[in-house]
Formats: structure tokens, C-alpha cells, sequence
């Protein structure tokens, strides 16, 4: 098994509020970078992963690489 950011969390659900009609919107996080549509006012919504998110990603998966490395090895 491989551990990364989107193996472990890309089907973790946030919940937001539509700019527009301020209902409540549930997202993954995978949709993050894409866009979605209010299920209300079907205004759409543009989910803007801004470089702090990805580079947050980035040091997440090698600490998670790590994580794996140290976890083979008591394996043996
Ligand atoms: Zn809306």
C-alpha cells in the first residue's frame, strides 16, 4: 500500500457555504482545483487551490513517504 495526500484524503468531505445563496455545500477534497455547482442557486463555484494548499500537500506526501520508509522496515 502506497501513502499519499489523495489515497488518504481525497475522499474526505469539507463542507462550505455557497457565496451566493449561502447554503450549505459539501465538497472532497479532490474537487478542490476544479468547479462545482451550488445543488441550490447552481451558481457555479471554482474551488482555487492557491500554492500554500499544494505546497502543504507536497511536504505532507514525503512526510508520509517517510512514514512508509520507517514503516517497511519494522516490517522485516
Ligand atoms: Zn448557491
Amino acid at each position: 500500500m502506497s501513502l499519499d495526500f489523495n489515497s488518504l484524503f481525497r475522499d474526505d468531505t469539507l463542507d462550505s457555504a455557497c457565496p451566493e445563496c449561502n447554503s450549505s455545500i459539501s465538497f472532497k477534497l479532490s474537487d478542490i482545483g476544479s468547479v462545482i455547482v451550488c445543488p441550490n442557486c447552481k451558481v457555479e463555484i471554482k474551488l482555487n487551490a492557491d500554492d500554500g494548499f499544494n505546497e502543504s500537500i507536497d511536504s505532507l506526501d514525503s512526510s508520509l513517504s517517510d512514514l512508509e520508509n520507517i514503516l517497511a522496515k519494522l516490517d522485516k
